[in-house]
């Protein structure tokens, strides 16, 4: 594996670092330093000059607006972005269900769906887990029954809950796996849905986390009448296209470009003198230590991610080993958060994320907001497929157990 770039790489580094620096949003970088909650307008804005310039959906096929990026160029892209602390694009639409659409959609569900998604026009949410199934997602029982409509066209009555639907609040359509034969194995009995949120029956109601932000919902559907056109590949067959996005959705959850920039700011805030006088923490070599062993995971890890790419260049897809890079890049995730609390010591503790300016706020600036991150990360290591499921995983097709 050769770690140098290519003169060509170089070229795309040095195209992509200054269109992030002419493009990315002013009013965006101003909202994300002081801390605001970001809206479905702000993340469509940065979206949409993305699409603009056509690089929203750089893994998809060319015919629909795919870059044809080298694994190399879209490993140099995701470390621009990280450096230039720009927000991603949300994976719900461009990274799990638009490889589900161009692998398994028809022409005309392609071409109703998938230019929404590129351009940044259509929200999508992920409506897979509910109350009684998550690890074991095939248990899933929101039920989807055919009946025909009064209009002559056929449509399927769907009833249930969905929880954790991330953003669902500005969801505009969601994909959704439902039952629509509860008499086979559980697998064999689930189809794929497209569902408009706006459709009569929809309820979407928050729930608040741990650092009080409202990113998570539940979802009822109540006598949901969905078109049949809606479905996508066959009936009881939509197992196959919710495995084939769970493996898109790990990889791209490893974050190595986002936890190195992640590992930069730690190292910035833990030279910073605070004021009670002890010195700054980067001075004490058991922190020193704890840094150190960060990073050299992160740099295994990061390894690791370019040989999972380097395979991709000879193409093989990501398999199991994306398990890998979920474990371990949350992981890490995890402890950067934990010794970025350590670094801000008391100046973490108040947590004022959402007042301007971090209004009342005393202390580093860098401090500000970590605790909020901290409580944040929990849950890097449960969605996605908790890291237990991951470790049993690697434990059968990898390490043949
Ligand atoms: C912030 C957040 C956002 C999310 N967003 C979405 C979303 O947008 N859409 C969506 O559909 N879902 C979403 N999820 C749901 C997520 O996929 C599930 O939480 C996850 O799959 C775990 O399921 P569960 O919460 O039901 O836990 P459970 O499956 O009940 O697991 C509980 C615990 O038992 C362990 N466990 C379970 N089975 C095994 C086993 N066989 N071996 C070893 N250990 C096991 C788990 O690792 C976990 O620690 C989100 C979750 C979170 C936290």
């Amino acid at each position: 594996m050769d770690l140098d770039f290519s003169p060509q790489d170089a070229a795309f580094r040095d195209e992509a670092r200054a269109f992030l620096a002419e493009s990315y949003p002013k009013a965006l970088r101003e909202k994300q330093r002081n801390e605001e909650a970001l809206t479905k307008e702000d993340y469509f804005s940065w979206h949409r000059v993305l699409a603009a310039k056509g690089w929203s959906a750089p893994s998809w096929p060319k015919e629909w607006g795919g870059t044809g990026w080298t694994p190399t160029q879209k490993y140099i892209w995701s470390e621009e972005l990280a450096r230039a602390d720009a927000i991603p694009v949300l994976p719900f639409g461009v990274a799990m269900l638009g490889p589900v659409l161009y692998t398994f959609g028809t022409e005309e569900q392609k071409a109703r769906f998938l230019p929404g998604i590129r351009d940044g026009l259509v929200w999508w949410c992920q409506g897979y887990s509910e109350p009684g199934a998550g690890s074991d997602l095939a248990s899933l029982n929101t039920r989807a029954e055919r009946i025909a409509g009064d209009d002559g066209k056929e449509y399927y009555l769907v009833n249930g809950q969905k929880t954790w639907t991330t953003l669902a609040q500005y969801a505009d359509w969601g994909f959704f796996l439902v039952r629509t034969d509860p008499a086979v194995k559980p697998q064999a009995g689930i189809s794929f849905l497209l569902i408009d949120m706006t459709s009569p029956g929809v309820t979407v109601r928050p729930i608040v986390t741990l650092e009080g932000g409202h990113e998570v919902n539940d979802v009822f559907l109540d006598n949901v009448k969905v078109p049949v056109e809606n479905r996508i590949f066959h009936e009881n067959q939509g197992w196959t296209c919710a495995k084939a996005l769970l493996q898109h959705e790990r990889s791209g959850i490893a974050g190595v470009a986002r936890s190195k920039r992640g590992l930069e700011r730690l190292r910035q805030m833990a030279r910073t003198e605070l004021a009670d006088d002890s010195g700054p923490l980067i001075a004490d070599p058991f922190f020193r230590r704890k840094v150190a062993d960060l990073e050299i995971d992160l740099t295994a890890l990061e390894y690791t991610e370019l040989r999972t790419l380097a395979g991709e260049s000879s193409g093989r897809g990501p398999g199991p080993e994306s398990s890998i890079l979920k474990i371990k890049g949350t992981e890490i995730q995890q402890r950067l958060s934990e010794l970025a609390l350590e670094a801000a010591g008391h100046y973490g503790a108040p947590y004022l994320r959402g007042l301007p300016h971090n209004a009342g706020a005393i202390g580093p600036d860098a401090a500000h907001g970590v605790a909020g991150v901290y409580f944040n990360t929990r849950k890097t290591s449960i969605y996605g497929g908790s890291n237990e499921i991951q470790r049993n995983i690697i434990a059968k097709l990898v390490l043949g157990l």
